[in-house]
Protein backbone atom coordinates (compact mmCIF):
# COMPACT_ATOMS: atom_id res chain seq x y z
CA UNK A 1 0.00 0.00 0.00
CA UNK A 2 1.34 3.68 -0.80
CA UNK A 3 1.71 6.15 2.12
CA UNK A 4 -1.09 8.18 0.55
CA UNK A 5 -3.47 5.63 0.61
CA UNK A 6 -2.50 4.54 3.77
CA UNK A 7 -3.07 7.86 5.38
CA UNK A 8 -6.14 8.23 3.27
CA UNK A 9 -7.57 5.07 5.18
CA UNK A 10 -6.09 6.28 8.57
CA UNK A 11 -7.89 9.62 8.02
CA UNK A 12 -11.33 8.27 7.54
CA UNK A 13 -13.85 8.42 10.12
CA UNK A 14 -13.49 5.12 12.45
CA UNK A 15 -16.79 5.81 14.41
CA UNK A 16 -16.20 7.09 18.34
CA UNK A 17 -13.45 6.39 20.36
CA UNK A 18 -13.67 3.98 23.61
CA UNK A 19 -14.69 6.59 25.78
CA UNK A 20 -16.84 7.77 23.21
CA UNK A 21 -18.30 4.72 22.91
CA UNK A 22 -19.29 5.04 27.01
CA UNK A 23 -20.77 8.77 26.26
CA UNK A 24 -22.81 7.12 24.13
CA UNK A 25 -23.92 4.30 26.23
CA UNK A 26 -25.47 6.19 28.78
CA UNK A 27 -28.83 7.26 29.16
CA UNK A 28 -29.83 10.21 28.02
CA UNK A 29 -30.25 12.55 30.96
CA UNK A 30 -26.79 11.05 32.18
CA UNK A 31 -25.12 12.14 29.21
CA UNK A 32 -26.33 15.55 29.59
CA UNK A 33 -25.13 15.78 33.07
CA UNK A 34 -21.41 14.24 32.43
CA UNK A 35 -21.40 16.83 29.30
CA UNK A 36 -22.85 19.70 31.35
CA UNK A 37 -19.95 18.37 34.25
CA UNK A 38 -17.34 19.14 31.35
CA UNK A 39 -18.60 22.16 29.86
CA UNK A 40 -18.34 23.81 33.20
CA UNK A 41 -15.28 23.05 33.51
CA UNK A 42 -15.30 20.75 36.51
CA UNK A 43 -12.89 18.35 37.69
CA UNK A 44 -12.21 15.51 35.27
CA UNK A 45 -11.15 12.90 38.10
CA UNK A 46 -14.05 13.09 39.73
CA UNK A 47 -16.29 12.61 36.40
CA UNK A 48 -13.16 9.63 35.54
CA UNK A 49 -14.30 8.21 39.42
CA UNK A 50 -17.85 8.10 38.37
CA UNK A 51 -17.40 6.63 34.84
CA UNK A 52 -15.36 3.28 36.47
CA UNK A 53 -18.62 3.07 38.56
CA UNK A 54 -20.47 3.11 36.07
CA UNK A 55 -19.21 0.94 33.39
CA UNK A 56 -16.22 2.47 32.00
CA UNK A 57 -13.08 0.29 31.92
CA UNK A 58 -10.56 1.84 29.41
CA UNK A 59 -7.46 3.96 30.76
CA UNK A 60 -7.46 7.27 31.93
CA UNK A 61 -5.30 8.96 29.41
CA UNK A 62 -7.75 7.88 26.61
CA UNK A 63 -10.69 9.36 28.77
CA UNK A 64 -9.04 12.79 29.57
CA UNK A 65 -8.21 12.38 25.66
CA UNK A 66 -11.58 12.18 24.92
CA UNK A 67 -13.03 15.32 26.73
CA UNK A 68 -10.11 17.90 25.32
CA UNK A 69 -10.87 16.36 21.68
CA UNK A 70 -7.58 14.77 21.23
CA UNK A 71 -9.49 11.19 20.15
CA UNK A 72 -10.54 9.95 16.93
CA UNK A 73 -14.42 10.82 17.71
CA UNK A 74 -16.37 12.59 14.97
CA UNK A 75 -16.54 16.10 15.54
CA UNK A 76 -19.64 17.78 15.89
CA UNK A 77 -18.71 21.54 15.44
ZN1 LIG B 1 -13.44 10.22 21.73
Amino acid sequence: MGLLSELAADAEPKGPCVSGRWFDSLPDADRADALAWLADGRAKSALLRVARNHGYTASSSMFYAHTVGNCICPRKD
